[in-house]
């Protein structure tokens, strides 16, 4: 199937767009470059554009008769979408209503869209099922919460067939470890915490040591990148079938702040100092998945749901790109 990958020259992108084209799909990259790398795309059609652009996105959509659309090209900084939230109004939802509108107009109908575990915002129960409220407590969240209801009030139409998949926190370096993170700024955890240990930052600041878990650091559910990506292949299929399709996606299992540290420090045998900070506004203590839809409707197994193993993938990449992809 000829997939159109907006974003995907992105971190999760590129590494869906490897996994599409070793599936025997043939993707198609569709980037504007303000986040993502050119030299993260392998083995497919690059072209370099906006998603937001609507006729420039109608051609796009039909001189390469894509059949369906993957959509990772959203801001993801929970902390920018506060100060300045129209930005992300703008980025993920209307030009996200754009690239929708596009494909209505070629009859584009397969759509597979990256959520968040952020729509849920201050969960009440854990592990988080996906009828848990969704009650986004950020504009990033909600963002992503209006692009799914969106998604669904048009799947209604007919028009539309979507997935929409809710990703915990997405991480590990995937395809032999050549496509891994390089966000600027970073500022997830794990690379956070390796470029510490590489020497290429102080420390790492630990943002809350009096939480309700217990090690009192947060807990969160880190799922590899390629095991998110086996997901939307899946779901990709699954539309055949469905017109509406949400999941989770995590491993179940919680990890602290303090325990992806230890495994850092264990994995690149290096230490680093460790400053404890005050809490991050809006950081729930434990966020982690129930994912049981995911696997009981798709077949969808993690086969790398072991930190240990997610930190040697991010590890083996950043020791081999010390300057990410160096762009
Ligand atoms: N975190 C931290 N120090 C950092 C970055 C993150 O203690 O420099 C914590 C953060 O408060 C959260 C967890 O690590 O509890 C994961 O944060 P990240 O930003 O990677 O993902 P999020 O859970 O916010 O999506």
């Amino acid at each position: 199937m000829r997939v159109l990958v907006c974003g995907g020259a992105g971190y999760i992108g590129s590494n869906m767009t490897a996994m599409l084209a070793k599936a025997g799909h043939e993707p198609i990259v569709l980037d504007n470059l303000s986040k993502g790398h050119r030299a993260a795309v392998r083995n497919a059609r690059f072209i370099l554009g906006d998603f937001g652009d609507y006729d420039f996105t109608v051609d796009v959509l039909r001189k390469y008769g894509i059949a369906a659309v993957m959509h990772f090209a959203a801001y993801i900084e929970v902390g920018e979408s506060v100060s300045q939230p129209l930005r992300y109004y703008d980025n993920n939802v209307s030009r996200t209503r754009t690239l929708l509108a596009a494909m209505e107009t070629v009859g584009v109908r397969k759509f597979v869209f990256s959520s968040t575990a952020a729509v849920y915002g201050m969960p009440d129960r854990i592990p988080i099922t996906e009828d848990t409220p969704k009650m986004p407590i950020n504009p990033y969240g909600e963002t992503k919460w209006s692009v799914e209801r969106m998604c669904h009030f048009q799947s209604e139409t007919d028009k539309l067939r979507y997935a929409a998949l809710r990703y915990f926190n997405a991480c590990g370096a995937g395809f032999d470890a050549t496509l891994g993170e390089d966000h600027h700024p970073e500022s997830h955890l794990i690379p956070l915490i390796i470029q510490a240990a590489m020497g290429k930052r102080d420390n790492i600041r630990i943002f809350g040591i009096d939480y309700s878990t217990p090690d009192g650091t947060c807990v969160r559910d880190y799922i590899h990148v390629e095991d998110l990506c086996a997901a939307h292949l899946l779901a990709l299929d699954k539309l055949d079938n469905v017109a509406e399709a949400v999941y989770n996606l995590g491993n179940g299992t919680g990890y602290s702040v303090r325990q992806v540290i230890d495994t850092v420090r264990r994995v690149c045998g290096k230490d680093f100092k460790v400053v404890e900070e005050d809490r991050r506004p809006g950081d729930p203590p434990v966020l982690t998945a129930d994912a049981t839809k995911a696997q009981n409707e798709l077949g969808w197994k993690p086969r790398y749901p072991d930190l240990e193993t997610i930190v040697q993938t991010a590890w083996a990449f950043h020791a081999a790109h010390p300057n990410g992809y160096g762009d």
